[in-house]
């Protein structure tokens, strides 16, 4: 019986794809490798279990992404060398981009797959120690919908639910539409048929999975769509919350606000990417909102629902950014009041048409603009948790995050407006993940909340969930050497 571990680069499109993996190589009868000791009796190098395979699922959105893959391959050669059967996949994005690129550079892989074909890993695995031949196959395009495919879950309590692949947008700064393809929508019958389903494995929070949600619909013909697929959620019993990522702000429409606000499971979070606050450089990216419609967007989701907490995404640094864009971005980012923010200083994507332009911003002055951003949101952020103090959440709690704080323990998860919040646990109360559990904030940080209202009382309202009775039969369940993944028990589907 052959091991797997998959490591994955990148953001939840690649999460997913990667649960999608393992679910493909649990079905050709591979089990996944613990995150223990290897063979040898020692940790390896590269952290892969002492599995017979490891699957590297990439990105090329982020920066270095072609560093950090090589310097993955190089440990994983120094790990096979010592395990000659062992085999490397990679796949994702950066396999699509590079193509052979990646065996000619790291020629002890012995497959690559595209973001188009995840299916046919198992049998390029098999090609490949059959021939004792690297095996290269990327596809153009999608030829089976990612959603079809067996799913290996790496949580008991939330799950990702793809609603679309792909992107038609083309900003300038963004690989993703050559390397996903355009846009394909799933129909809202399969959507809703996957969320019953895991709903119905115990899980009690989904997100709705696509490059722009908010287009949606528009491969069927039908622009209400992301509403109508929000509301027919909210009527799947058992299902407590309800995310959805990335929404864009040139899209977003006022049926999907009133959509989050009359759908008591959908929750007050939102993440709208930003990108710039410049007009021009908003042109120049080829994102067809402007600074007044994001912040009319802001105010018109904060009037229908109060308490949502809106985090973003901002670009600095993009070529031909003057001091004058970039206060201009500080300017909206002020007026936001994002909870968070992921903030980037732009480095050219190769491909990509803003890499080729000849005005870049020199890299002193993007990381100094960048650091005054940072700046900016970290006060943000804090006036933000700090203004929690006081109010009760509730928080379910994550998997792999309890914790001794000095002398108190506390586990940790997400609020409902998915603010991070650790939390206090009087003597004798342990809930499990995906238990809830209710505190009252008393301290706000830049990144994270604390509430240690049950050191005061001695007293934590837990409510005892389905997803954490899930999660415990797992832990109770035989071999657990080879039936977790990254310390963490799975749900199958
Ligand atoms: S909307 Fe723009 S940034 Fe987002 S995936 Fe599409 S092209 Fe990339």
């Amino acid at each position: 019986m052959r091991t797997y571990h998959v490591r994955t680069l990148g953001c939840q499109m690649n999460v997913h794809d990667s649960e999608r993996l393992a679910g493909l190589l649990d079905e050709a009868g591979y089990l996944p490798a613990a995150a223990v000791p290897d063979a040898l009796g020692r940790a390896t190098e590269a952290g892969d279990g002492g599995a017979d395979v490891v699957v590297i699922n990439t990105c090329s959105v982020r920066e270095n992404a072609a560093t950090r893959l090589f310097g993955n391959l190089g440990q994983l050669a120094a790990v096979k060398r010592e395990r000659p059967g062992m085999q490397i996949a990679v796949g994702g994005c950066l396999a699509q981009q590079m193509r052979a690129g990646i065996v000619e550079r790291a020629p002890w892989v012995d497959v690559v797959f595209g973001t188009h074909n995840l299916d046919v890993l198992p049998a390029l695995l098999d090609r490949a120690r059959h021939n004792a031949e690297a095996q290269v196959e990327i596809e153009e395009s999608l030829k089976v919908f990612p959603s079809t495919l067996p799913t290996h879950r790496e949580s008991a309590y939330a799950a990702w639910v793809s609603i679309s692949v792909g992107c038609n947008n083309t900003c300038t700064f963004c690989i993703v539409p050559q390397l996903r393809g355009r846009e394909r929508d799933r129909r809202p019958g399969d959507v809703l048929a996957e969320v019953a389903a895991v709903v119905a494995e115990g899980a009690l929070e989904v997100t709705l999975l696509g490059q722009n949600v908010n287009s949606y619909g528009v491969g069927f013909g039908d622009r209400g769509a992301f509403a109508d697929l929000l509301r027919a959620c909210g009527t799947v019993e058992g299902l407590e919350r309800i995310r959805f990522t990335s929404p864009h702000p040139a899209a977003f429409t006022d049926d999907v606000i009133a959509a989050m606000a009359e759908t008591p499971t959908v929750m007050p979070s939102l993440h709208m990417p930003l990108q710039s606050g410049s007009d021009r450089v908003l042109r120049a990216m080829r994102r067809s909102y402007r600074a007044e419609r994001f912040l009319g967007i802001l105010e018109r989701v904060r009037t229908a629902i109060p308490d949502a907490a809106i985090t973003s995404d901002v670009i600095v640094g993009f070529p031909g950014e003057t001091e004058e864009d970039f206060r201009a971005t500080l300017d909206v980012v002020e007026a936001s009041r994002f909870a968070s923010a992921f903030t980037f200083q732009y480095s050219p994507r190769p491909g990509t048409p803003a890499a080729d332009r000849e005005d870049q911003v020199p890299a002193d002055v993007v990381a100094e603009r960048y650091q005054r951003l940072v700046a900016l949101q970290e006060r943000i952020s804090t006036e933000e948790n700090e203004a929690q103090v006081g109010r009760e959440v509730e928080v379910v709690v994550g998997e792999g995050m309890g914790r001794k704080d000095g002398a108190t323990a506390r586990v940790s998860g997400r609020s409902r407006d998915n603010r991070l919040v650790h939390v206090a646990l009087p003597a004798g109360i342990e809930p499990r993940p995906g238990d809830v559990v209710r505190a009252v904030v008393t301290h706000g940080a830049p990144h994270h909340l604390v509430a240690d209202s049950a050191l005061r009382t001695g007293h934590l309202p837990v409510r005892r969930t389905r997803a954490g009775d899930v999660w415990e039969a797992r832990r109770a369940e035989p071999a657990p050497e080879t039936r977790v993944t990254l310390g963490v028990p799975t749900v199958r589907r």
